[in-house]
């Protein structure tokens, strides 16, 4: 494999256990597991004095740069079970004119398959293989099952993808291209979900939902892992994330611990901010009710496909983890969305999926309503390629045969 991802199995994870998200209750790693006995998420436990002892924080940035990178605080035990399409570090791309001086786009689009999903599910599918799981289902809003479907078909897994039926075109042709079998389903994705979950009941597959399987989590808690080492180990003061089933927030967030944990960063800590859509916001809903669990929204209708999640098993601690930083779960309406991606475009260069777009309309309804001032380093997470999606039209059409009117150009 050309890839350099420069491992060797003198180097392995330090996992320990799994507990569960909200007994604590726990359980035994290198089995196969999906939701806890109550039916909540688990997450990964490592032996952080051990990894303290093994590797210094120089030692870690001198890698070559990359999601191996973190291979100690990552689950997968040896060289032969990992997977690798090329996970670049992704680039803190400043947006002075349509953000702010100090304001950094971290551009997740530049992954294999173009979204950061390509973080959670390379770890997922590289513990599916260690594990032995041959068939995998999952529902899609598009850019998960894209990912899915690329790892599982790089190392034999057999995968089966349920998306909702207005699923962008691109993206269900990009799952079928790279070897899922992909089905179009007239409801939104947790009813997608529900199908997966029978099918898992009958013994058909191994359900990857959002959560419902550890690893996602650890693949992207990388995101917090390289931010802390982009900025010279250190914290922005706060982090807009689109929120869908939350993943990356939580993964963040657990991250930041860690790196405490190993002295690699101090006790400061960004202000997480869930950013919705205003079509779509349960957790904004939960949030603003000072509840700990979230509702299931009904009707619920977005631009950003993304974000587009009635439900997330991880709710609850998708909220803790904005209380505990002092954040917000903020909604942005769809027409603020598509204009910061418009400007972000014309003013800085960058295109933006319309997830990251409800990440800047968000911050810009922050500065104006005083929750984040102009002098504050902001990072906001754009998790696909622009690309991927519908733009608007551009109808210009030049005859070259006939005259040119050149001052119209
Ligand atoms: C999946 C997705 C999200 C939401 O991510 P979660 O971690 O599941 O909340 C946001 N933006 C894009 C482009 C996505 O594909």
């Amino acid at each position: 494999m050309s890839i350099d991802i420069n491992l060797t199995d003198e180097r392995p994870s330090f996992v320990t256990h799994l507990d569960c998200s909200i007994s604590g209750e726990t359980y035994p790693a290198d089995q196969v597991h999906g939701l806890s006995g109550a039916g909540r998420p688990l997450l990964v436990r490592y032996d952080l004095d051990g990894i303290r002892a093994a590797v210094s924080r120089e030692e870690m940035t001198a890698r070559p740069a990359g999601l191996w990178r973190w291979r100690e605080l990552l689950p997968v035990r040896h060289v032969a079970d990992v997977v690798s399409l090329g996970e670049v570090e992704t680039p803190l791309v400043p947006i002075p004119v349509s953000g702010g001086p100090h304001v950094l786009v971290k551009d997740e689009g530049r992954l294999p398959t173009g979204s950061f999903k390509a973080r959670g599910l390379v770890m997922a599918v590289a513990m599916a293989k260690a594990l032995g799981i041959k068939r995998i289902a999952m529902p899609t809003n598009g850019n998960a099952g894209a990912a899915l479907a690329a790892y599982a078909s790089r190392v034999g897994i057999e995968t089966i993808v349920f998306c909702p039926e207005d699923t962008p075109e691109v993206n269900v042709r990009e799952i079928a291209m790279q070897g899922a079998r992909v089905w179009r389903v007239n409801g939104l994705i947790d009813e997608c979900g529900a199908i997966v979950a029978e099918g898992a009941k009958q013994g058909r597959w191994f359900d990857f939902s959002t959560l419902k399987e550890p690893y996602r989590i650890e693949g992207k808690k990388t995101m917090g892992l390289e931010l802390a080492l982009q900025l010279g180990w250190r914290m922005p003061d706060a982090i807009f994330y689109p929120t869908g089933g939350g993943t990356g927030l939580i993964g963040m967030w657990k991250s930041f611990d860690e790196l405490e944990k190993l002295g690699w960063i101090g006790s400061k800590r960004p202000r997480m901010y869930a950013v919705q859509a205003a079509g779509c916001a349960p957790i904004v809903k939960a949030f603003e009710d000072g509840v700990e669990h979230a509702e299931r929204w009904e009707g619920a209708h977005t631009v950003a496909a993304g974000i587009r999640v009635p439900k997330a098993v991880g709710d609850f601690l998708i909220l803790r983890a904005v209380r505990e930083s002092g954040g917000r779960a903020l909604a942005v309406e769809d027409a603020d969305t598509l204009a910061a991606v418009a400007d972000c475009a014309r003013q800085d260069g960058l295109l933006l999926c319309p997830e990251g777009g409800a990440t800047l309309a968000a911050y810009r309804r922050a500065r104006a309503e005083g929750l984040v001032s102009a002098d504050e380093e902001v990072v906001l997470f754009n998790c696909a390629t622009g690309l991927k999606y519908p733009m608007p039209e551009a109808p210009n059409w030049l005859d070259r045969t006939q005259p040119i009117e050149w001052d119209r150009l």
